[in-house]
């Protein structure tokens, strides 16, 4: 399976670059398949660790590249107006008033300039099948889940989102090492590789399990302490279990990611020690005050993952727990969040920013951050929980999530004022990952 999907990433690959050359060429390209906007030379700006396994790509022969905009948010809560970022290769190198020697290589006027947004709760590997139902994707042609899953991170790419966290499966790792290669257009990515569950699973084989996604290339470890929102969200492994994964995770200097709705499955993964507690429907005063104490973050999935299921029922319907019983739990879980969500504030939680984004939602981020707003987020808040607050959670803190002198060049911006009309972040119009620019 996985080598299949290597095959046909590399061929995904050679239509994309025949498509640049194409373009290079002064030719039309096709237009269902729009080739990278990648502009400006190859730089030099490759790294060491996951950040920089991306090969940057620099100004005109390796100079620096400069970017001038109205308001320069700095992903931790500043704003320097009238700022001219200069990159060069695949970091920022300074953030000043004063205009530089070499001209402006991106006058971005009335915009607001932010570090690129990142997600922390994604699934590359979710898309509709070729007749548009999500049921039937399993009979899809190797090539055609390739270019679903392309499409999937090429539109969170070009929404703003210059790194992803994928919770996870096996497919995301070639997807991983291509992206971070420059030859698939995309954000980067973290990926578990795997979820695993517990099932009748031993402590031991869950330790064993752990060591294998380890092996296997995993960033962090994906576990479930309850059942789907549709089955009901309710604990169904033991705290033997969840000591299990998480004590393993830990001694291998893995952060552990739990998919948990109902109180006791947040109480017990906190108590075995886990780093983040995903979705949490039904937290209560008992949960949160369990999560608060322990600095877990808290990554509540309140404004786009059922919405995007209601609102694609229809390709949904008939799939597993998709069913009435299923869309009605949705329903149902819809009101609670909101209130879950200001008493997880109140609290005052760390709560990066995952929306748990899956077939039909990629690309539709930035609605997380609109649904914090409304729910009742300061909008500087919900920014930081999608720029400085999301990479510490990855571990990335000092290289991505902040725009500041030796950061990765991650700069996304949108017109006018975000933190006046939240609603902007849906529109992002400029995209640089690692210095280079996806989109203007
Ligand atoms: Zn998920």
């Amino acid at each position: 399976m996985r080598s299949r999907f290597v095959a046909a990433v590399v061929a995904g690959c050679l239509t994309l670059v025949t498509l640049v050359l194409a373009a290079q060429q002064g030719q039309t390209p096709p237009t269902q398949t729009p080739p990278a906007t990648v502009q400006r030379g190859q730089g030099t700006g490759a790294g060491t660790g996951p950040v920089g396994q991306f090969q940057g790509r620099g100004g005109r022969g390796g100079g620096p590249v400069t970017i001038k905009a109205a308001r320069v948010m700095d992903g931790r809560g500043n704003v320097m107006k009238d700022a001219i970022i200069t990159v060069q290769g695949s970091k920022i190198v300074s953030i000043t008033q004063q205009a530089p020697a070499n001209p402006i290589d991106y006058d971005l006027r009335d915009a607001t300039v932010l570090p690129g947004l990142i997600d922390v709760h994604v699934h590359l590997n979710w898309y509709f099948g070729p007749d548009g139902h999500y049921g039937s994707r399993g009979g899809a042609l190797a090539g055609y889940q390739a270019d679903a899953i392309q499409r999937n991170v090429r539109d969170m790419l070009m929404a703003g989102f210059t790194t992803v966290q994928s919770v996870g499966a096996a497919t995301d790792k070639p997807l991983r090492e291509a992206i971070a290669a420059g030859v698939v257009v995309g954000p980067r990515i973290l990926t578990s590789i795997a979820q695993i569950m517990g099932g009748n699973n031993t402590p031991d084989q869950l330790r064993e399990r752990v060591r294998q996604v380890k092996a296997a290339g995993a960033d962090l470890m994906k576990f479930f302490a309850s059942g789907s929102i549709r089955d009901g969200g309710k604990m169904d492994v033991t705290q033997a279990q969840l000591d299990a994964v998480c004590g393993e995770a830990k001694a291998l200097g893995m952060r552990s990611l739990i998919h948990a709705h109902d109180p006791a499955s947040i109480i017990a993964s906190v108590k075995a020690g886990c780093t983040e507690i995903e979705h949490g429907v039904f937290a209560d005063d008992a949960a949160i005050k369990a999560m608060a104490d322990a600095h877990v973050y808290f990554d509540p999935n309140i404004g786009l993952v059922l919405q995007n299921y209601l609102e694609n029922q229809d390709k949904y319907f008939g799939s597993g727990n998709f069913t009435a019983e299923g869309f009605a739990a949705m329903q149902a879980a819809l009101p609670l969040q909101p209130v879950m969500f200001r008493k997880a504030m109140a609290a005052g939680l760390k709560m990066p920013m995952g929306t748990d984004a899956v077939a039909g939602a990629h690309g539709q981020n930035a609605r997380e951050i609109v649904a914090r707003v409304a729910a009742g987020q300061k909008p500087m808040d919900a920014i930081t929980g999608a720029t400085s607050l999301a990479a510490e959670s990855l571990n990335l803190g000092d290289q991505i999530g902040t725009l500041a002198p030796g950061f990765e060049a991650d700069i996304v911006a949108v017109n006018g004022d975000p933190l006046q009309d939240i609603t902007r972040l849906l529109h992002v119009m400029f995209v640089m990952k690692g210095g280079g620019v996806y989109k203007r």
